[in-house]
Parts: C-alpha cells; sequence; structure tokens
C-alpha cells in the first residue's frame, strides 16, 4: 500500500502479459524493482523526477520508531541510490525520515516538497510525527560516533566513517548539531520492474520452442537481461538507447531479407 508508481498509471505491463501469455520466456526477478527513495507526499502516481529525494548520503535515515535502519554512506550515491525503496519499504508502514542539519541541506538537489524544518530537535520531530526521546537518542549516539577525520567530501567516498554502531555510516558522517534541523518523510518509489522478456544478444525474443527471427524488444520489457545485480544511474535509458539501436537494426536487416 505505501508504495508510489513513479510513472505512468497507464503504464500495466500490457504488452508484456500480451507476450509472455503466447510462449515468450521470462527473465528477471518477478519481485525486482527500480525502487528509490521519494517524498512521503507525493501522489501515488506520475510523481516524476521531482518527487526523488537525494539527501540519503547526506542524512541519518530513521523509521518511524527513530532508529536507524540501514548505512547511508555505503556507496556513492548513483550506485546504491535504487536500493533505499526496498529498505524503506522493509520499515513499519513503509515509511522512513532523513533528518540532516544546515551543514548540507544545500548539497543536494531540492525536491518539489520543501522539507520539515525547526530549530530545534523538539520541533523537527513534532514536525514530522516522531517519537522525540528515540530521535535524540539516535542523534546523540550517532553525533557521538563521529570522527574528527578524514574531512568531510561529498565529491567521492571520503571514509569519514562512524565507529562503535550496529549500523554503521561508511562515509560522509557529520554531526547533526548545527540548527536549524530538516527532515524529509520518504516512501518506496517504483521506477520500473525486472521482470521481462528473455531475449538474445542479437534482441530477438526467446520462447520455450527457440528463438523468434521478426519479434525483437528492447529497454524496460527485456531489461531483465540486463539488470541481475543492482542498478547503476542512467541504465534504464542506456537499456532502452543499446537495445533498440540492436533490436532496429536486427529487424531492418530482417525485413530486407525478405525472409
Ligand atoms: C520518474 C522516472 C524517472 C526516471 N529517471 C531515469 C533516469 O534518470 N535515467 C534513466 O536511465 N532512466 C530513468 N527512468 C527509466 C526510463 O525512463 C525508462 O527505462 C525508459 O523510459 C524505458 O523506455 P521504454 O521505451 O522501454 O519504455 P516506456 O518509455 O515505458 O515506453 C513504453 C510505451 O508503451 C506504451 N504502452 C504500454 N502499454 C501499451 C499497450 N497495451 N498498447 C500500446 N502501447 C502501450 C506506453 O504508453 C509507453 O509509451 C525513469 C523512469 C521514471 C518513471
Amino acid at each position: 500500500d505505501g508504495f508510489g508508481i513513479r510513472g505512468s498509471p497507464l503504464n500495466m505491463g500490457g504488452p508484456l502479459k500480451a507476450l509472455r501469455d503466447r510462449g515468450a520466456l521470462s527473465v528477471g526477478n518477478p519481485k525486482g524493482a527500480h525502487a528509490i527513495s521519494v517524498d512521503a507526499r507525493a501522489p501515488d502516481f506520475d510523481g516524476g523526477i521531482v518527487t526523488r529525494i537525494d539527501s540519503v548520503p547526506l542524512s541519518i535515515m530513521v523509521n518511524k520508531a527513530g532508529r536507524r535502519f540501514a548505512d547511508e554512506g555505503e556507496d556513492l550515491w548513483p550506485r546504491r541510490y535504487a536500493s533505499w525503496g526496498h529498505l524503506i519499504a522493509a520499515q513499519p508502514d513503509q515509511i522512513a525520515y532523513s533528518i540532516f542539519d544546515s551543514q548540507v541541506n544545500d548539497l543536494f538537489i531540492p525536491g518539489l516538497y520543501p522539507p520539515y524544518r525547526a530549530e530545534t530537535l523538539d520541533g523537527l520531530a513534532d514536525h514530522a510525527g516522531l517519537p522525540l526521546d528515540a530521535l535524540e537518542r539516535t542523534i546523540r549516539q550517532f553525533n557521538a560516533s563521529v570522527p574528527d577525520d578524514p574531512p568531510f567530501d561529498h565529491g567521492g567516498l571520503d571514509g569519514r566513517s562512524t565507529t562503535g554502531l550496529d549500523i554503521p555510516k561508511s562515509n560522509w558522517a557529520l554531526r547533526i548539531d548545527r540548527p536549524p534541523f530538516y527532515a524529509y518523510p520518504l516512501r518506496c518509489g517504483i521506477t520500473f520492474t525486472y521482470l521481462g522478456v528473455k531475449v538474445d544478444a542479437e534482441a530477438r525474443l526467446q520462447t520455450g520452442e527457440g528463438r523468434v527471427d521478426n519479434l525483437f524488444a528492447a529497454g524496460e520489457i527485456m531489461s531483465g537481461n540486463v539488470l541481475t545485480a543492482g542498478y547503476l544511474a542512467g541504465f534504464g535509458l542506456t537499456i532502452g538507447a543499446v537495445f533498440g539501436r540492436i533490436a532496429g537494426s536486427g529487424a531492418g536487416r530482417h525485413a530486407s531479407s525478405g525472409a
């Protein structure tokens, strides 16, 4: 229920279903999806790019109980952002909060909706509906684990990692102590799913009886052939461009062969 669909509500997978019903082999995890952190205040469909929230690696992420649940600084954001939707969806009520302060507020692309803002943690907890005691405890423990060195550098992995926490923050750890304080409420936003039709290297559709010579697939409908583990920003359009060219060239050759 807590999931948002980042694209059109009209894109219901009709062509994928039709192909599978006619014997196309499937590929990709049926439960897998490119799923990111979007503003929880976004509409259920078509929130688009402006509701994506990129503050995660510069913040701490807490669930509705005010507790951290994953390493916000594990890797560069373009390599990690597509895993945060699933992490948030696994939290109580499928919601989480990105908490940060004035030091980092202008270091990421702002979302469509302004974050909650308060001069005190008390005020922030009130705005976000978070339990103050738990939030203060989490931030106190987090701040105590933040090192003085190396210097903060969000242009790369800076190695500025917390020490002594059950769940570390492996890079970009900064104390949250400079008001105003901010919070984005976040939920899981599905960009696209990984279930698709199986193709060969020439983008020809595969069935249980072999390949279909005059049917090609490119883009999301076959992205599961490529996206077997993880996602790097830009792969969606790259899969469409690369396999679109392969499929288009193959279809053209097939048509001109007269077969
Ligand atoms: C909000 C958002 C942000 C994104 N940001 C990025 C990004 O920054 N970088 C990146 O690489 N990728 C991004 N993507 C993913 C990228 O947009 C897609 O991977 C890409 O558009 C897929 O292209 P496609 O042609 O395979 O599918 P689509 O663009 O989905 O085209 C499929 C077409 O089929 C039509 N269709 C569906 N059902 C039927 C039917 N029954 N009959 C006839 N037509 C039908 C649809 O209307 C649609 O026009 C983003 C996606 C979303 C939703």
